[in-house]
C-alpha cells in the first residue's frame, strides 16, 4: 500500500503540498517504496519453486517503472510492439518478455522475433499459421504458447473478464490439443508452454486455482502424447482494494493456485498488473470551484474523466481524500467529485464527505494501475505530470504535455 497519513498528508517522506507546489496539479504521484513492496510479495511467495513474475506492461507503462521491475529481474508481459519498444528503452530483457493479444500484426511478430521475446502467447489457429509464415520469411523459429480459455467464471466485471467461452480471448480448451499438434508440425514454431488469464481485479482466489487445474490436466494429456513445456503460464488479475474490498495479502491468493502446481518442475509465470502498481500511485488534484446546486453539490477539479478513466468507463470507485485534513472535519458536506470536461459521465466520485475549499488538494488514491496508461486527450486537454516519490526525493518520470504538442503532427489543408 502507498504510505498516506491519516490526512493524506505525504508519500513516503515527500509532502503532497510541496509536490502540487513544484509539478503542478494534476499529476500522478507513485511511490518507488510501495512498487518494491508489491513485487517482492510476489517473489516471496514464489520462492523456493522456479517462477518469473512477468509485470503487465498496459497497467502502467512509465519507462521509470518498468526500469525498476526490471532491476528488480521482472519480466514483462505485453501487447503491442510499442510496448515492446517502451520494456527495451526502460533496460528490460526481452528475453523475459512475453507477447500477449488477439490481434498481433505481421510487423509487430517480426518486432518480437528480431527482439528475441521469450515466448508469444498465441490467441487463435490461424495467429500460429501468421507466426509461422512470419518467422519463416526471416528463417527464424518463434517460440510459443496457446492461451487456452478454461472456461472459469472469475466472478468480476464484465468488461475485465476474460476467460470465459463468450470471450474474444484465447482458444477454446476442447480444440487446444489439436492446435498443439499443428504446432508441433509447423517448422517454425517451437513450443514453450501455455497460458492462461482469465480476468482482472480478481479477488476469490478459487477461480484462478480452478484454471490452473484445468491446465494441468491439459497439460498431462499434451505430456502423454509427447508435447512438453518449459513453462506454465497463469495469467494475472489478482485485485487490490480499493475501498472495502476484502483483497488478500499476495501469498494467501496465490495459494490454491500454488498448491495445484506445487509438484510440477516446469517454470510458472505469473503476468501480474494492477496488483503490483495500482495502490502505489495516487492522481493529486486541486478543488478549482465549488457549486452548490439545489439538489447536489459540486466540487469541479482540475483533473477529469482523460485522465482518470476507470470511474466513468466501469463506475469504479477511487477513495478521494483532502490533503492536509481529516475525512471528518467541520463544515463537511456531499459532493458530486467532477472535472470540466463536457460529458456527464466525467465524474471521479459520487457522494463524497468532505469538507471543502476552493483551492484545496485532493488525493485519489489507487490510482497506479490503468490510470495514465488509459488517459486521453479529450478535449485537448495536455496529459499529466507524473512524480516518483522515492524516500525523501522525488523525481518527475514525465513532464506534464503542452498544448502545442498536442496539435504539432496535425496539418491544415494548403
Ligand atoms: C491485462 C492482462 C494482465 C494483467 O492483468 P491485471 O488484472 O492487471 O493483473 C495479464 N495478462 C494478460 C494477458 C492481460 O491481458
Amino acid at each position: 500500500m502507498i504510505e498516506i497519513a491519516n490526512d493524506a498528508t505525504c508519500v513516503e517522506g515527500v509532502n503532497l503540498a510541496d509536490i502540487a507546489a513544484r509539478y503542478g496539479t494534476p499529476c500522478y504521484v507513485y511511490s518507488r517504496a510501495a512498487l518494491t513492496a508489491a513485487f517482492g510479495a510476489y517473489r516471496a511467495a514464489l520462492a523456493g519453486r522456479p517462477a518469473r513474475i512477468c509485470y503487465a506492461v498496459k497497467a502502467n507503462s512509465n519507462l521509470a517503472i518498468l526500469n525498476i521491475f526490471a532491476k528488480l529481474g521482472a519480466g514483462f508481459d505485453i501487447v503491442s510492439g510499442g510496448e515492446l519498444a517502451r520494456v527495451i528503452a526502460a533496460g528490460g530483457d526481452p528475453g523475459k518478455v512475453v507477447f500477449s493479444g488477439v490481434g498481433k500484426s505481421r510487423e509487430e511478430m517480426r518486432q518480437a522475433l528480431a527482439a528475441g521475446i521469450y515466448c508469444f502467447n498465441v490467441e487463435s489457429a490461424n495467429e500460429l499459421e501468421h507466426l509461422n509464415a512470419t518467422a519463416g520469411e526471416i528463417g527464424k523459429r518463434a517460440p510459443i504458447a496457446l492461451r487456452v480459455n478454461p472456461d472459469v467464471d472469475p466472478k468480476t466485471h464484465p468488461y475485465i473478464s476474460t476467460g470465459l467461452k463468450s470471450a474474444k480471448f484465447g482458444v477454446p480448451f476442447e480444440t487446444a490439443v489439436e492446435l498443439y499438434r499443428r504446432a508441433r508440425d509447423l517448422p517454425y514454431l517451437e513450443i514453450r508452454g501455455i497460458a492462461c488469464h482469465i480476468g482482472s481485479q480478481l479477488l476469490d482466489p478459487q477461480p484462478a486455482a480452478d484454471a490452473a487445474a484445468k491446465v494441468i490436466e491439459l497439460v498431462d494429456r499434451l505430456g502423454a502424447e509427447g508435447i512438453q513445456f518449459a513453462h506454465i503460464d497463469l495469467g494475472g488479475g489478482m485485485g487490490i482494494r480499493y475501498r472495502d474490498e476484502a483483497a488478500l495479502p499476495t501469498a494467501d491468493y496465490l495459494a490454491p493456485m500454488l498448491k495445484c502446481i506445487e509438484d510440477r518442475t516446469e517454470m510458472l509465470l505469473v503476468e501480474p498488473g494492477r496488483s503490483l502498481v495500482g495502490n502505489a500511485g495516487l492522481l493529486l488534484t486541486r478543488v478549482e470551484i465549488l457549486k452548490h446546486g439545489e439538489e447536489k453539490n459540486f466540487a469541479v477539479v482540475d483533473a477529469a474523466m482523460n485522465d482518470l478513466a476507470r470511474p466513468a468507463l466501469y463506475d469504479a470507485y477511487h477513495d478521494i481524500q483532502k490533503v492536509g485534513a481529516g475525512k471528518t472535519a467541520l463544515g463537511s458536506k456531499t459532493y458530486e467529485i467532477v472535472g470540466p470536461i463536457c460529458e456527464s459521465g466525467d465524474f471521479l466520485g459520487h457522494d463524497r464527505e468532505l469538507a471543502l475549499a476552493e483551492g484545496d488538494l485532493l488525493a485519489i488514491l489507487s490510482a497506479g494501475a490503468y490510470g495514465m496508461a488509459m488517459s486521453s486527450n479529450y478535449n485537448t486537454r495536455p496529459r499529466v505530470a507524473e512524480v516518483m516519490v522515492d524516500g525523501t526525493t522525488t523525481h518527475l518520470i514525465r513532464r506534464r504535455e503542452t498544448v502545442a504538442e498536442l496539435f504539432a503532427g496535425e496539418a491544415v489543408l494548403p
